[in-house]
Parts: structure tokens; C-alpha cells; sequence
């Protein structure tokens, strides 16, 4: 456990002990899930079961998951797999949503982070069969979308619909049934399980063609050998996370709290349903890298707006297709919760965020003295 005030769980929760011990255990057993004998078979119960588990967090069938190397994996195979030529995507999905279909043609949202409906039914009025990608809930904001809403446009225009639902599951209720979707994507470490492990959910009945050529495993949706200690971790934080879903809110007094500090401070997306975790804020006038790594000396870790894979901060696509302003944007950081997360770690964000608005606003007005 890294000694200092981790809230960016967003980017990757710290993994759980109870994963970490599953994990162990299914490492040091070892054996392929396609063997025969008895270790394989043992490989094979303890994947069962983590499929499980995996599919009770979100109101799947065991048999509609499909287990992979993480959310991007997933949504990759959702966009391509689901046979559909017509994608429409929200403009403010993940990378690997925006990346995989460069063509697909784009919903936009609302000032406050929300899907335009209207466009949507704009859009699906073009009589070609589309598939729909609207994520659950946005990485950088929080904000939740209206995904069974959007369903109801889909299905009356004839569309199929897949959610990205990394960062909903595990902080909010996500149900694979309610939602009415065809296809759902998970990921792992968002929820205290390892990276590089994931999982598409693919409805019952959906249709499904894998791109992937080799074995028939996960009922020949994902061929390659199971990532058994990996899918085991996936479980056991399924579970963990589905006990934990109604831990206690503590974005709520941050919010209030930095927003008393600097009063020209911005939630961004404040404005509508977000995920319990998440806060995305702007200190006004000072660069999200300058924040980043003032509360990074002062043990706070949080990320500039999107945690960028290249580690490069650029400015938020998401808060642009918000309307945000561009000064705002660059002065937007995420403050993300999770299951290790106390009340001594918003303590410490508050101080030192505190701390730097105050160094801020004074050298700025000594330099305007001294000019
Ligand atoms: N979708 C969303 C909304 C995400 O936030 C992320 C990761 O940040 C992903 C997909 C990718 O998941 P993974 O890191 O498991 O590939």
C-alpha cells in the first residue's frame, strides 16, 4: 500500500488483500483449464467460479461472460464483434471505444457530461442498422449516463447497444437486464482486481463473432489460455466490490470543502447523476500539472483530468466536448475514491489543496503590488 493519500482510483484501485490472497493461491496451483486431469479441472472450477461472481456484480448469466485482458480488450471486441457496419459513439467515450471504430460517427453531450438524446435520435433515424456505444459512467467526471434510455431509442430504430461500464461497476449499481444493453464491458483493477484481466458480457441471444483465431475458449469468444490467478482476482473483487456498494460518501464533504477555499472553483458535471467516487474540479488559474504535483509533494495522488497512457497531460477531450472552457479545462484535476479510501485521505487533499490555492493567490498578489 503506497504511503500516501491515494485518490485516484480511476486510473487503477489498489489491489484488495482478499484478491491478492486468492490470486496466490491460484498461482501456486497453477494449471490450464482445458486439461483433463485433475489440476485442469481444478484451474477450470476456480474460473467458474469467478465467472460467477463476476457475473453477479452486474446481473449477467455465468454464461454470457467472456473473460479478457482488460476493458479495452472488451470494448475492441464489442465494437467489431457485434457485426454491425453503422457505430455511433458518445463523444466522450474511452480511447479504446473512440480508437477502434475511427469512422464511427459521434453523439455529442451537454454541458453537463450528458449523451444529447435528441442527436442520438437524430442520428438513428438514418434507416442503416447501427450498433450504439454509450459508456455507464465517465472516467474523468463521473458523470452517468442514461444508458436505459438511450436503449429504448436503440431497440425502436432497430440498433444494437454496447455500454463501456468500467467505471461504473463496483461504485454504482450496473445490471446488465435493467440497463437492456447487448454488450457490457468490465475491467479488473477499476474495482480492486489485478490489471490486464476483464471481461464482456455478451446477452444471451446477441449476436457475437470473434476476430480472434485460436482456441474455442471462453465458448469461442476470446480464444488463448485462461489468465486463471488473474480471473480469480477478478472475482474475488467482484464480490468485494458488490458487498461494499453502499460505502460511506465522502465526495460530498470534499466538495464542499474545496469549493469554500476557492470560490471560483468548478465541479465539472456537478450538474448531473455521478458516480459517489468521482470529482473533477478546476483550481481557477493554476495549470492541473502544477496541481498534480504540488499535492503529489504533499502525498496526495490524483491525475490531471484523463490519466493519459503516454503520461503526458493534454488537455481533456471530454471537458472540450463538455463546452468547458479551455482555461478551465487546463485547470481541471480528478479526485477519485475507492475502497481504501478514509476520511484522513480527504483530510489531506483539503490541506494541501488549501495550502497551494493560498501560495497561489499570494505570490499573485505580491507580483500585482510590485508591478
Ligand atoms: N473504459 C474506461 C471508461 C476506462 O476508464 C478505461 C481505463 O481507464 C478503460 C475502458 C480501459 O480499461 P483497461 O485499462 O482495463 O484496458
Amino acid at each position: 500500500m503506497p504511503a500516501c493519500a491515494y485518490l485516484d482510483h480511476n486510473a487503477t484501485s489498489p489491489i484488495r488483500p482478499s484478491v491478492l490472497d486468492a490470486m496466490v493461491e491460484a498461482l501456486s496451483e497453477g494449471g490450464n483449464p482445458s486439461s483433463v486431469h485433475r489440476v485442469g479441472r481444478r484451474a477450470r472450477a476456480r474460473v467458474d467460479a469467478a465467472r460467477r461472481q463476476v457475473a453477479a456484480l452486474v446481473g449477467a448469466l455465468p454464461a454470457e461472460i467472456a473473460f479478457t485482458s482488460g476493458g479495452t480488450e472488451a470494448n475492441n471486441m464489442a465494437l467489431r464483434g457485434a457485426g454491425r457496419n453503422r457505430v455511433l459513439v458518445s463523444a466522450i467515450e474511452h480511447e479504446s471505444i473512440l480508437r477502434a471504430v475511427p469512422e464511427a460517427e459521434v453523439i455529442p453531450v451537454d454541458g453537463r457530461g450528458l449523451v444529447d438524446l435528441a442527436a442520438l435520435e437524430r442520428l438513428l433515424a438514418k434507416p442503416e442498422p447501427a450498433l450504439v456505444s454509450v459508456m455507464f459512467a465517465n472516467n474523468e467526471t463521473g458523470v452517468i449516463q442514461p444508458v436505459a434510455e438511450v436503449v429504448r431509442l436503440a431497440r425502436a430504430a432497430g440498433a444494437m447497444v454496447h455500454c463501456d461500464a468500467v467505471q461504473g461497476a463496483g461504485k454504482a449499481r450496473v445490471d446488465l437486464r435493467d440497463l437492456g444493453v447487448d454488450y457490457l464491458s468490465l475491467s479488473a483493477h477499476k474495482l480492486g482486481g489485478p490489471t490486464g484481466v476483464g471481461a464482456l458480457a455478451v446477452r444471451a441471444g446477441a449476436a457475437f463473432v470473434s476476430d480472434r483465431n485460436g482456441g474455442g475458449q471462453e465458448s469461442n469468444r476470446r480464444a488463448g489460455t485462461e489468465n486463471v490467478a488473474g480471473i480469480v482476482g477478478f472475482g474475488a473483487a467482484a464480490e468485494a466490490a458488490r458487498d461494499g456498494l453502499d460505502a460511506a460518501i465522502l465526495r460530498d464533504r470534499l466538495e464542499v470543502a474545496l469549493l469554500a477555499i476557492a470560490p471560483g472553483a468548478k465541479v465539472h458535471g456537478a450538474a448531473a447523476p455521478r458516480l459517489v467516487n468521482t470529482t473533477c474540479i478546476s483550481m481557477p488559474g493554476v495549470k492541473a500539472e502544477t496541481q498534480v504535483m504540488a499535492l503529489d509533494l504533499a502525498g496526495v495522488c490524483v491525475s490531471a483530468g484523463a490519466a493519459c497512457s503516454s503520461g503526458k497531460v493534454t488537455r481533456s477531450a471530454v471537458l472540450s466536448a463538455m463546452g468547458v472552457n479551455p482555461a478551465e479545462a487546463e485547470a481541471a484535476i480528478r479526485i477519485s475514491c475507492g475502497w481504501n479510501t478514509a476520511s484522513e485521505d480527504i483530510d489531506r487533499l483539503i490541506a494541501a489543496w488549501k495550502a497551494l490555492y493560498i501560495r497561489v493567490t499570494h505570490s499573485e498578489l505580491s507580483q500585482a503590488r510590485a508591478a
